[in-house]
């Protein structure tokens, strides 16, 4: 994730350059670009991965990088907030219910979360003490990853103290959900599935950052490539 990732502190540093510091493109932060919405088309063909990381694709203004993991977490942030306020959560009962048990911080918040995580199909039970169960996940969710998630939210309410908003704590845990359940980096995906990503993405409230509002996609313009060749 690195390399990407750092793409965005460099432009401020940019920004103080003096104009005739340093051609543009010599400097990263010019070769790739966070994609703005309105300049995305729905005519994105994916090529392959980089890493296993990153869909390589292209469009009509060049070629595009797409963070897999922050692309399927948009999709499954729109998802889970729809069916929530739908008030149709779907589940997926265990076969065996996971117990653990609570720290006496989590289990002085729990209350007031469980309800929140009911409403997304979480099916929980208190048992004796600090000891809970959990019954059934959200949909999408990998079990494996359901204790994970449960802690995580826990200890976001925590830490934001009593005072969370009721909003704010729907979409705290529509985006721990959608962060749990979402493809990984590191994986391979097969052409079918990135193109499913990328028609799903493309449908979401913002198909460009992500619900922690990092960027989705990345831009290396044709211009900058036909300039990188000093074709123009
Ligand atoms: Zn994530």
């Amino acid at each position: 994730l690195t390399p990407l990732s750092q793409a965005a502190p460099a432009k401020a540093l940019s920004s103080q350059r003096t104009p005739n510091a340093m051609p543009p493109l010599n400097s990263a932060d010019k070769f790739a670009r966070e994609v703005s919405v309105e300049s995305l088309s729905t005519n994105i063909r994916p090529l392959g991965q980089l890493d296993e990381s990153f869909i390589i694709a292209t469009d009509d203004e060049g070629l595009l990088l797409i963070d897999q993991h922050v692309a399927h977490e948009r999709i499954l942030f729109d998802k889970y907030r729809a069916l929530e306020s739908a008030r149709t959560s779907e589940s997926q009962q265990l076969l065996i219910p996971e117990t653990f048990d609570l720290t006496p911080a989590q289990a002085a918040v729990f209350d007031t979360v469980a309800a929140e995580l009911e409403s997304y199909g979480f099916e929980l039970m208190r048992l004796s003490g600090r000891t809970v169960a959990i019954k059934a996940t959200p949909a999408d969710l990998p079990a494996g990853e359901a204790r994970n998630m449960l802690a995580e939210i826990l200890e976001t309410v925590d830490a934001e103290k009593k005072g969370t908003a009721r909003e704010t704590l729907r979409d705290d845990i529509a985006a721990s959900l959608a962060c749990h359940a979402a493809i990984k980096v590191n994986m391979p995906l097969t052409p079918e599935k990135m193109r499913w990503l990328i028609d799903r993405l493309l449908k979401t409230s913002s198909p460009t950052t992500c619900p922690h509002g990092r960027p989705v996609i990345l831009r290396l313009a044709t211009r900058d490539i036909l300039k990188g060749f000093h074709r123009i």
